[in-house]
């Protein structure tokens, strides 16, 4: 059966895009922004095909359309079964970051950051200007605080400190007011809760059972993601049963997947992108498709050695150099 086309110029760039003169998928946030439904897309676009393709780039009717119009499609389907990218812990390192995007490029739709994206690393203002590029929903971490001066560094080591003050001394006027201006967790976003340490203090890590518990039981949603430990892992609740996960991709392989059971609650943690401490020095997120029932837990590899290049230039302290070798 032929697909009932729109009338004529009801696709049009003033109707559909407004600010712009190429839709193809990098334009999938734009198209999302302007609320169109997939409702309206499918009934006046093509109704006979309404929820029967989950992929509309697959689809010969749709692409028979043209490149704008399966482009739209497109767009408002993913959106429809959206894949959440989850970056914690950056730590201003560029090279981990870029490496991460290009793994999981064409995986995601949405991101959010669970925050520290500065501290430690040699590159604050580009990850920085990446992250705000990327629309990410970002919490702050307790490193983004303490550059941004809401947090005094007195409970920081020595070396810790001195890559604060160094993180500060570098960073653009724009760059330091937008981490300064960054919302404290807990923060409901794209489906989901993220937190930089515990849920009831930012700055609190969680390692243990006792310590993931108050998340669990509080937080408004079913899916809780956290940071600040730079472990990947996690832990379950249903039932007064407390599970520890062990989430961690083996050496070899570059993702495991956790199938999300409806009845439980999960608190989670993706991983450092940018200065890992689970003895795995690769760089590690997470991408959530909640529809799904589908978290993975990614391990990305990439050139350590350049960061550590760009550390010791700008002579940040040799043991934040070293450590990234080893992911502890
Ligand atoms: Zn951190």
């Amino acid at each position: 059966m032929a697909p009932r086309l729109p009338p004529r110029g009801f696709f049009t760039k003033s109707r559909f895009v407004p600010n712009s003169t190429n839709i193809g998928r990098t334009r999938i946030d734009e198209i999302r922004g302007w609320n169109v439904s997939r409702q309206v897309i499918f009934s006046c676009y093509v109704s006979s095909h309404s929820g029967r393709h989950q992929r509309v780039d697959e689809c010969s009717h749709c692409l028979a359309l043209g490149p704008p119009a399966s482009s739209i499609l497109l767009g408002t389907v993913r959106t429809g079964r959206m894949r959440l990218l989850v970056l914690s812990d950056l730590h201003a390192n560029l090279t981990a970051l870029e490496a991460s995007l290009d793994a999981a490029k064409g995986s995601w739709e949405r991101v959010v950051c669970l925050g520290d994206v500065v501290g430690y690393g040699p590159d604050p203002n580009e990850v920085t200007t990446r992250i705000r590029e990327l629309g990410a929903a970002t919490i702050r971490g307790n490193h983004d605080k303490a550059v941004a001066d809401l947090m005094s560094t007195e409970d920081f080591n020595p070396v810790a400190k001195m890559a604060v003050n160094w993180t500060r001394s570098q960073l653009s006027n724009e760059n330091l007011d937008w981490l300064a201006a960054l919302p404290q967790g807990p923060l409901e976003a794209e489906g989901v809760v993220l937190v930089h340490g515990a849920f009831q203090d930012e700055d609190e890590y969680v390692f243990t059972p006792t310590q993931a518990l108050e998340g669990l039981l509080d937080s408004s949603l079913p899916v809780t993601f956290y940071g600040h430990t730079h472990h990947q892992g996690g832990f379950a609740y249903q039932d007064s049963q407390l599970e520890v996960l062990q989430l961690h991709p083996r050496n070899n392989e570059i993702r495991s997947v956790l199938r999300v059971e409806a009845e439980k609650r999960y608190l989670l943690n993706p991983g450092s992108v940018g200065q890992p401490r689970d003895s795995d020095p690769r760089a590690g997120f997470a991408i959530a498709d909640l529809e799904h029932q589908v978290v993975e837990f990614w391990r990305v590899p990439y050139e350590i050695g350049k960061v550590q290049e760009r550390m010791r230039k700008a002579r940040l302290p040799e043991p934040l150099v070293h450590r990234l070798s080893l992911g502890r």
